[in-house]
């Protein structure tokens, strides 16, 4: 991919602090590593009520115009292309991308001190709890300020009020994008997921071709064609079954809606449905974004 250049048109121009944002990252590192360290759920829910900003009185605000400094939440079902959006976005801001379901791969795969914890919650098929997102995130943005690193785009974090209410305690999140798409073209994209078995690249499928009608506009995503080496090894997820993804996004629409009325109520979130696939969204999410990607053409090909 071509270098990105970007200008960044003062996209809350009401901000006026100029504190240092790696202070922000560490008051939030240092928050949720304390909030995290107690050992029972229950005291951590206690621990989390009275939620406040860190005592030093930090004003929590970004720099205004400091592109690289933004602090912004991806909300979006599960196969939505969240994870795409917000991994080009970072590179183009040149911010951090925190996916929390990468960050519980990682930690599995790398047999770190949470790995047999969160390996014993996933193989009972259960969710991870909140403790476990949080020590792992705040892990990650510790490596990250070691690094000076400030901005971060969430990915899969918050996906509950209460994990939004300790973010909102601590930092103050920018902006909430919420990247939507029609229910049928989601279910397909589902289904047409494919994986190479031999170098784990992701595919897809499916030709969602969704004819315009009564007013609503269509909809037209290409398939991702896998490379004619893959073409011959690719596997579906065995979680991706019609059943599975209608229950999961019915479970998602489900835990979603007052996180989302959360973040509305407070005048953050962005609705952005996606108008097709990436060549047609990522120009148009910039420019709700108020971003510009002088490399746009090449960037979305
Ligand atoms: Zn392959």
């Amino acid at each position: 991919m071509a270098a990105l250049r970007v200008s960044f048109r003062a996209l809350r121009p009401s901000s006026s602090s100029s504190s240092s944002s790696n202070s922000l990252v560490f008051s939030l590192v240092r928050y949720l590593s304390s909030s995290s360290s107690s050992s029972s759920s229950s005291s951590f829910v206690d621990s989390g009520v009275n939620l406040q900003k860190p005592a030093n009185g930090v004003p929590l605000r970004r720099k205004p115009n400091g592109r690289n400094d933004v602090h912004w939440v991806f909300l979006g079902c599960p196969g939505v292309g969240k994870g795409t959006y917000a991994s080009r976005l970072s590179n183009l801001l040149g911010v951090l991308h925190i996916a929390t379901g990468d960050l519980i791969r990682e930690e599995l795969a790398s047999s770190g001190p949470l790995a047999p914890k969160l390996a014993e919650v996933v193989n009972r098929g259960k969710l991870v709890s909140d403790e476990i997102v949080i020590d792992l995130l705040s892990n990650r943005l510790q490596a990250g300020e070691a690094k000076g690193e400030s901005g971060f785009i969430l990915d899969g974090f918050p996906r509950t009020i209460r994990q939004a209410e300790i973010l909102e305690g601590v930092i103050d999140i920018d902006l909430v994008i919420n990247l939507k798409l029609r229910e049928d073209a989601l279910l397909a994209k589902c289904l047409g997921r494919r994986i190479c078995s031999e170098c784990g690249g992701n595919f897809n499928i499916a030709c969602i071709d969704i004819k315009g009608e009564d007013g609503k506009p269509g909809i037209y995503m290409p398939p991702l064609d896998p490379p004619p080496h893959c073409a011959s090894k690719l596997i579906t997820r065995s979680d991706d079954t019609e059943e599975v993804v209608k229950e999961r996004l019915r479970v998602y629409n489900e835990m979603s809606q007052p996180l989302e009325e959360f973040y509305r109520s407070r005048g953050k979130l962005l609705e952005f449905d996606l108008p097709g696939g990436i060549p047609e969204s990522w120009p148009k999410l910039l420019q709700a974004l108020n971003l510009e990607d002088h490399d746009q053409r090449s960037a979305a090909a």
